[in-house]
């Protein structure tokens, strides 16, 4: 039996134990899957021919029915503090970005789960490119796998990228099916290994599906916040309007209380100068928080071409910071890495051939808002 190229099964996003069951469908046994997937997985061999503990007939008839498949490296910038972006090219011909940020005791890859993003963010440049689709398994892992053969494992270390953050383009928790299986693959110690505490899922708040995450895994969890108030968080990230603020932190609750998980939620928010930043906003956070085990991301706003808003002065930011750690939470102001390749938080923007309208929607949102003194309307 062969099918036409096309056709043929992308094996490269498939969890382990899926993979078993596709094997025995074949009639194969299914502890052959642990085999291919280290091959694909650990080390990076995609041909089936060159993959030699598995039988002749079985590669044969591997390269008849499936295939594995990786996006296409289309542009990659590498910053001068060491931070390598990539445009990534996939198969419909939309690209979507990835970014990898070394640091001294790790490597973090900061992965897109969507080409573009649905949500109407009014500060984030992913939010201006509309949204094409979701991605599929194997263009979420494939980043992961691309960026393992990419960056040169340093020195003491076993490999490069040690931790993964959902915090790409898109929303990780409007494609759960498909994150979720890419998290299987990351955690599996016959592909990836990593830990679940360095893979972080970050969500703007979809409350049903976070919940829905906590049923399948327990991997880190960090909640895009961004405004201490229902009021203001209506304007900044709209899909409060659904999922209120109570609602949201009553999740995170959940999120965080169920099973043996122990860490703590990591709450981002990115400071908009005259917009949310005030230590008004920050004694209102204290209070919104004070019951809730968690850690504050601040983020100094990044601009990118045409958005209102503008980043605090890093006196703002101090200020904002120090109220928040002097009440006793534990803060950490987020570094801006890569911003010379627009590889920063929010400057992410592939190419996205949008089917929703957005480019109208986002004026009338920006028009809405709030205007941060000395700062165009
Ligand atoms: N949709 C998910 C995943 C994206 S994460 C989420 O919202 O959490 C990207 C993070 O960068 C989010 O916290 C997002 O709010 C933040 N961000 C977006 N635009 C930004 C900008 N222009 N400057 C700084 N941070 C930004």
């Amino acid at each position: 039996m062969s099918v036409s190229p096309a056709n043929r099964l992308n094996l490269l996003g498939m969890p382990r134990q899926r993979l078993a069951g596709q094997f025995e469908s074949w009639g194969e046994r299914g502890f052959r899957a642990t085999q291919l997937v280290k091959w694909i997985h650990q080390r990076g061999v995609t041909d089936f021919a060159a993959m030699t503990d598995l039988s002749k007939t079985l590669r044969e008839q591997l390269g008849l029915l499936a295939a594995v498949e990786l996006p296409e490296i289309a542009l990659e910038r590498r910053s001068d503090d060491g931070t390598v972006k990539w445009v990534l090219r996939l198969a419909d011909g939309n690209a979507i970005e990835t970014v990898y940020i070394p640091e001294d005791d790790r490597g973090t890859l900061c992965i897109s789960s969507q080409v573009g993003c649905a949500l109407d963010c009014t500060f984030c440049s992913t939010a201006q490119q509309g949204f094409n689709r979701n991605l599929s398994a194997h263009e979420i892992i494939g980043q992961l796998w691309l960026a393992n053969q990419r960056v040169p494992v340093p020195e003491g270390r076993s490999r490069a990228v040690t931790n993964v953050v959902f915090m790409g383009m898109g929303e990780p928790l409007a494609n759960l099916d498909a994150v979720v299986d890419a998290i299987d693959l990351m955690l599996d110690d016959n592909a990836y290994g990593l830990s679940k505490r360095r893979v972080t899922v970050s969500t703007s708040g979809l409350v049903p599906a976070l919940d829905r995450l906590g049923a399948a895994t327990d991997v880190a969890l960090a909640v895009s916040l961004h405004a201490p108030n229902d009021a203001l968080r209506n304007r900044l990230v709209p899909i409060n309007r659904k999922y209120p603020i109570h609602e949201l932190l009553n999740a995170c609750r959940r999120y965080t209380r169920d099973g043996a998980r122990h860490h703590r939620v990591t709450f981002e928010y990115v400071l908009l100068a005259g917009i949310n930043d005030q230590p008004r906003h920050a004694r209102e956070l204290m209070a919104l928080l004070r019951d809730v085990p968690c850690k504050i991301n601040l983020i100094p706003f990044n601009p990118f071409p045409g958005s209102p808003f503008v980043r605090p002065s890093s006196n703002a930011v101090r200020v904002f910071e120090k109220l928040l750690d002097d009440a006793g939470f534990v803060t950490i102001v987020r570094r801006t890495r890569g911003d010379d390749i627009d590889a920063a938080c929010g400057q992410l923007v592939g190419e996205v051939a949008d089917r929703s309208g957005r480019g109208a929607r986002m004026i009338r949102l920006h028009a809405d808002l709030p205007q941060p003194m000395g700062v165009r309307a």
